[in-house]
């Protein structure tokens, strides 16, 4: 067992000074660096520096790491502008991130802090770099499909690659499920997925209400989805509506991402189905789309967290970089609470929809944990100029390595 005796450890109800945790795998012990002497001897000692600070590792519920290649090969400012960049510059982007390139991705991540991360896997390419990754890795096999006639093709693909993440399963790497969207999957195939979701008891995640277009498709089978769907998919009128979607999903706590566009009833849904909803403030904000209403769903009690999305929509997959500016877009928000609540709040509703022991110091929780060395004084704006200052992370553990 280990033992480390920072000059502060934060925990989700306390920052505690001259306390120890002693931890394996697990979160053994935390107690006064004084009892913790005496009380356990033989221990592998953690050296700290002065100011340094033990906090949890953060989680990353929603990455494509598959598109880790871009830089500015996208078209952003608009939601169909860049759905359409996709598709063209799909293949390139793709092409040039190989497995060296994500397991490089997965490391720039881990060094920011995040010890868990929701992985989207579309072609199941980072399947290799994901399942040998030192952070824990929910891998969301991604089922796409809105047309009939490919339902059984595209079906059989995602099984296959949903058996082959299943084989590598282990203390650290999660096979999971993802539903591209409502306008992008047919609702046989939803009802499919979602019935083995739960079957299996894995965890399931899709994009939902993201865009304008998407809201307006699905309402209405109108807007700038129509010609897209038409030329690209010869169809024209929308597979599913939102609510006929979130009614397939309703005996199955899901994680919805972006959820920018719902409304009362939506949310009345989301709540009633104990869905989560992740929430990726510069994606929003670099595909033109609108900004979650924090109020709104914190006034419904629906829990919520941060998450980057791929580098296909964001510059960084830092998760201080999405708090700070999720602090600053959600700017009628208090500031030292708001801070706080991204902090520690985000990431146990994080963990729990995701299903893991993870994303809080408490004893029992997994040892997934960050050393930070501070150059700011702690007092009442702590979360604050957390989220605001340049971080220097000493160490990363996950299960305790
Ligand atoms: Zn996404």
């Amino acid at each position: 067992m280990k033992i480390i005796s920072p000059t502060y450890i934060l925990t989700p109800n306390a920052i505690l000074e001259s306390h120890s945790i002693v931890f394996d795998q697990k979160i053994v012990d935390i107690l006064p660096t004084n009892d913790a002497l005496q009380k356990y001897t033989n221990l592998e000692v953690i050296e700290t520096k002065d100011n340094s600070l033990l906090m949890h590792g953060l989680i990353n519920p929603h990455i494509h790491l598959e598109f880790s290649a871009n830089k500015s090969s996208l078209k952003y400012g608009s939601f169909l502008p860049w759905l359409y960049s996709v598709i063209e510059k799909r293949d390139e982007v793709i092409g040039n991130c190989d497995t060296n390139c994500i397991e490089k991705t997965l490391d720039e991540s881990l060094k920011s802090g995040t010890t868990t991360l929701g992985a989207i896997s579309s072609y199941a390419l980072d399947l290799e770099a994901c399942s040998k990754a030192k952070s824990k890795v929910v891998f969301f096999n991604e089922l796409i499909g809105s047309q009939a006639v490919m339902a059984d093709t595209l079906y059989g693909d995602f099984i296959k690659r949903l058996d082959e993440s299943k084989r590598c399963k282990s203390d650290s790497f999660f096979p999971a499920i993802a539903i591209h969207s409502p306008y992008s999957v047919h609702p046989i195939l939803t009802k499919r997925a979602v019935s083995l979701a739960k079957e299996q008891n894995l965890a399931l995640s899709a994009h939902f209400l993201e865009s304008s277009a998407e809201k307006e498709w699905l309402q209405s089978s109108s807007g700038e989805f129509k010609k897209f769907f038409k030329d690209l998919l010869k169809s024209d009128t929308a597979v599913s509506d939102s609510i006929e979607f979130l009614d397939i999903l309703k005996d199955k706590p899901t994680l919805l991402t972006h959820c920018g566009f719902v409304d009362e009833e939506h949310l009345n849904l989301i709540k009633k189905s104990s869905h989560h909803i992740v929430h990726c403030p510069i994606s929003n904000r670099l595909l033109g789309n609108s900004l979650l209403d924090i109020d709104q769903i914190e006034k419904k009690e629906i829990p919520f967290s941060l998450g980057t999305d791929g580098k296909s929509s964001n510059y960084s997959l830092d998760m201080f970089e999405e708090y700070k500016t999720a602090l600053f877009m959600h700017k009628d928000k208090d500031l030292e609470s708001f801070a706080k609540d991204l902090i520690i709040k985000t990431n146990i509703d994080s963990a729990k929809a995701l299903g893991l022991n993870t994303g809080s110091i408490d004893i029992g929780k997994d040892a997934d944990l960050l050393l930070v060395n501070l150059d700011f004084e702690v007092n009442e704006d702590f979360f604050t100029h957390l989220i605001l200052h340049k971080k220097d992370i000493e160490m990363v553990f996950v299960n305790g390595e």
